[in-house]
């Protein structure tokens, strides 16, 4: 079992993986400059919870395994253990400032342990007990997994089976008595790479002729066939400069192009086969619980960029000023706002047959669609209370050059001295429009699904005839 952050870099080294960034072949994902930011922001899942501290948070009760677990490979068993998950990704983002990447594996986890459930009951397969078995493994390992969904889409106009490249859509392409092969590809994938299993499911509701494409299974991160390419992020290649100011965090996410050339996957480690009635709810049931940890993680960034904000202030001498404290006092309140509504989806989940529980869908999306608002609010003032020095401060090299230094030392002090104002600017900087502004706000904006995705939820789940009636109860209309 994976305990410390030791036995989990082992365990990423022992895979054998085709991954490229810029161009060229990555070995060692936790020791690349690149990539080891995101590696350690993983590694603080298994950190923390070693910590007795944060035990009620990170450990629970695997009624699977019959002990305790890591709560990333938990299924939640109770409104409490919702709400514990929401307190745990605020916690978390808190300490690494980053997406952690690990929440992904976790929500696609408890979506396939109810809806293969529920497949099971209608259609009398038996995809529930191979679900378990592979969980067990998860939990008893203690292992990361990715959870694959969005696909390429192509021309988004057309259907998965009209598209001209039948591969824009991950499909199984043939199968024998041993299992399928499946071919196509994942984008945008976060933290794959820091995963040993890839959790894969349909990225949409499908309909009958789209059989070949309502498929979801587990694969180990080496499999044969697999291909992935690091995506870029904003100022990136600071990391591989090797100067520690400028770059501005210990810890980062990662996104992947994950490519599946012709994936051997035996039958049972296959969850979905062509149940395409069933695409639909397992999309929704992950997106749901993946809003719902955006009301923990983002909000635990957040309070990150609210003290950088409130540090800038003190630096430059107007943490005294009105205005200034207003703006903080809103950032507080929109942060916040995330958060209560990460509460209350979990407060006001519900058992699924399964024994699962399910968030509360609607509240889940509102929450989501406030993170794709609300975080930009919040990065907006934190700039606004940075001032301009934010992207035109020299580097660390000539803050450290023998004959320019004394110069930016001297014109770039403030309350403190320059190097402590340029390391809050640049954290600021990083969270914000840097690698970690690709976290809190593009991410925030597209993340388990687009703005429009979450109106299309909070439209179905509205309840209008309800609403109608009691508007025209009181209207006195008949
Ligand atoms: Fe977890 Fe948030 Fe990153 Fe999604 S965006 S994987 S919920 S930290
Ligand atoms: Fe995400």
């Amino acid at each position: 079992m994976i305990s410390t952050v030791e036995d989990y870099a082992a365990s990423l080294r022992a895979l054998r993986r085709r991954v490229y960034a810029m161009g060229e072949r990555i070995e060692d994902i936790t020791s690349h400059p690149l990539t080891r930011p995101s590696f350690l922001a993983v590694a603080q899942t298994y950190e923390l919870a070693r910590d007795a501290q944060h035990a009620h948070l990170f450990l629970a009760e695997s009624p699977i395994l019959g002990s305790k677990v890591n709560r990333f490979t938990h299924i939640h068993c109770s409104t409490a253990d919702l709400v514990a998950k929401v307190k745990m990704l605020r916690l978390l983002g808190q300490v690494t400032g980053c997406c952690f990447q690990r929440c992904v594996g976790m929500d696609a986890l408890n979506a396939l342990y109810s809806v293969t459930y529920d497949i099971d009951v209608a259609m009398g397969t038996r995809y529930h007990r191979r679900f378990v078995d592979f969980l067990q493994k998860v939990q008893r390992e203690n292992l990361v997994c990715g959870g694959a969904m969005t696909d390429p889409k192509g021309d988004r106009g057309l259907r998965p089976s009209q598209q001209t490249d039948p591969d824009l859509y991950l499909h199984v392409v043939d199968k024998n008595a041993d299992g399928m092969v499946v071919r196509g590809a994942k984008c945008h994938q976060t933290g794959t790479l820091n995963a040993h299993e890839i959790i894969v499911m349909p990225t949409a509701a499908m309909g009958p002729e789209e059989q070949a494409y309502a498929v979801s299974f587990a694969v180990p991160t080496d499999a044969p066939g697999l291909t992935y390419v690091l995506g870029r992020q904003p100022s990136d290649t600071r990391k591989l400069e090797g100067w520690p100011i400028d770059v501005g965090s210990a810890y980062g996410g990662h996104e992947v192009l994950v490519v599946f050339q012709d994936v051997f996957v035996p039958w049972e480690r296959v969850f979905l086969f062509g149940e395409h009635q069933f695409a639909g709810v397992l999309v929704e049931r992950f997106a749901a619980y993946h809003r719902q940890s955006y009301g923990g993680c983002k909000v635990g960034v957040g309070d990150v960029i609210v003290g950088a904000a409130a540090l800038a202030a003190e630096i430059h001498g107007v943490d005294r000023a009105s205005h200034v404290r207003d703006k903080l006092v809103e950032m507080v309140h929109l942060n916040e706002t995330m958060y209560a509504c990460g509460l209350a989806c979990s407060s006001e989940g519900w058992r699924t047959p399964s024994g699962a529980y399910m968030v509360d869908v609607l509240l889940a999306n509102v929450c989501k669609l406030n993170v794709t608002r609300l975080t930009y609010e919040i990065a907006r003032l934190a700039e606004d209370l940075a001032g301009g020095l934010l992207v035109t401060m020299p580097s660390q090299a000539d803050l450290e050059h023998p004959e320019i230094g004394p110069l930016v030392r001297k014109y770039l002090s403030a309350r403190v001295n320059a190097e402590t104002r340029m390391r809050v600017l640049r954290l600021i900087e990083f969270l914000t429009t840097g690698p970690g502004g690709a976290a809190y706000r593009t991410e925030s904006m597209h993340g388990a699904g687009s703005p429009q995705t979450q109106r299309v939820m909070i439209g179905r789940q509205a309840q209008w005839e309800k609403k109608k009636e009691l508007a025209k109860r009181l209207a006195c209309i008949t």
